[in-house]
């Protein structure tokens, strides 16, 4: 016996997956205890939607909702709900362990019984100074062009998007419905990308290449206005008008503060069980991106919290550290388990 405190579900995240479990599991009178982190530099409680202006795909907001509005939305319902938060990040976890122990940056270690893993992913970002300025006062630099290039802002506008890989040419292509043309800037002279996405993107109308450039710097006072770019091969530099500029040079999963101690898929991802959310280690759950790397959307993310949320209840009560779970019979009849 540690002596140290024992949760029955902690969750460590602050986004949309994590406030979703947290309110699921509330509601299933779990207590649950949420970690949400601390502002450090871009980083802030709220994960991604922290970095998003208009948020118009989350069902239910007829008008756009502001992403760091959404989030704190969804932090009162969870706080409603009875949620007990405490604004440190988690630096490591100990799961080889039941209860498995956490360790707070400041505070005492504390033990959960079951633990959801919510904590994100980030875009990879250029490292400019305008570039941060502009993304985080919604001046027409993102790092998702499926959550942004559809508001107005963007519409019928030279839009830039930085990047070679898989990423850059899906959000490349999924710019042109709004574009009136769109860049692709990229630091080589070929795509990292599949070839079956980098030739759907060479072969587009609405689509130009600028190969063996990069950004070295973003301007425009409240909006973007344009681009300055250096050329990787003869160093001469250039300025190019934008309308807006989408960062795709990768995202990073949140997963360091685990060292190594669940399954991760060969893109460094949470490996989750297929429609799961269930890790490696039974009794701990992943939600949103962290472990998804595909769909990558608020939505997505709170779907997957709630999933964690049921499954978590589940597998305390299959261990006999609670009530009947709810998805007893539905899951009894599916997997005749
Ligand atoms: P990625 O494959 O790592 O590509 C990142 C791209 O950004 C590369 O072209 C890289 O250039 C460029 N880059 C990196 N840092 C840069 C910097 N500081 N300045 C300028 N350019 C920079 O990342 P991703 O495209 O996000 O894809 C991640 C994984 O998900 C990949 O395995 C991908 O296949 C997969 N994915 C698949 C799909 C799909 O199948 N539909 C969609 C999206 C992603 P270099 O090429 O010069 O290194």
């Amino acid at each position: 016996m540690t002596g140290y405190k024992t949760h029955t579900v902690a969750i460590i995240g602050s986004g949309p997956s994590a406030w979703t479990a947290a309110i699921y599991a509330a509601r299933a009178n779990l207590n649950p205890v949420l970690y949400e982190g601390e502002a450090i530099g871009t980083l802030l409680p709220g994960g991604q939607l922290m970095m998003t202006t208009d948020v118009e795909n989350f069902p239910g907001f007829p008008e756009p909702v502001s992403g760091p509005e959404l989030v704190d939305r969804m932090r009162q319902q969870g706080l409603r709900l009875g949620v007990k938060v405490i604004s440190e990040h988690i630096d490591r976890v100990e799961l080889a362990m039941h209860p498995f122990t956490l360790y707070p940056s400041y505070g005492e270690p504390t033990q959960a019984l079951s633990l959801i893993i919510a904590t994100g992913a980030n875009a990879t970002w250029l490292g400019l100074k305008n570039e941060e300025r502009l993304a985080l006062s919604g001046g027409g630099v993102s790092a998702c062009a499926v959550c942004d290039a559809a508001l107005p802002a963007y519409r019928n506008k030279v839009l830039a998007v930085v990047g070679g890989g898989d990423t850059a040419m899906e959000e490349a292509l999924y710019t042109t419905k709004y574009s009136s043309e769109t860049v692709i800037i990229h630091r080589r002279d070929s795509f990292r990308a599949s070839k079956i996405m980098a030739d759907r993107v060479l072969n587009h109308d609405k689509i130009r290449v600028l190969w063996n450039k990069v950004v070295v710097d973003v301007l425009g006072e409240q909006e973007i206005t344009g681009i300055v770019l250096e050329d990787t091969v003869t160093k001469e530099q250039s300025t190019l008008d934008v309308g807006g500029m989408f960062v795709a040079i990768g995202h990073k999963p949140n997963t360091g503060f685990l060292s190594g101690q669940l399954e991760l898929t060969p893109h460094g991802y949470l490996k989750t069980r297929d429609w799961r959310t269930a890790t490696s280690v039974p009794g701990v759950f992943a939600a949103g991106d962290v472990m998804d790397d595909y769909f990558r959307q608020a939505i997505t993310a709170a779907g997957t919290g709630c999933m964690a949320a049921l499954e978590a209840e589940r597998w305390l009560a299959h261990q006999g550290l609670g009530e009947s779970p709810v998805l007893e019979t539905a899951e009894t009849v599916k997997a005749g388990e």
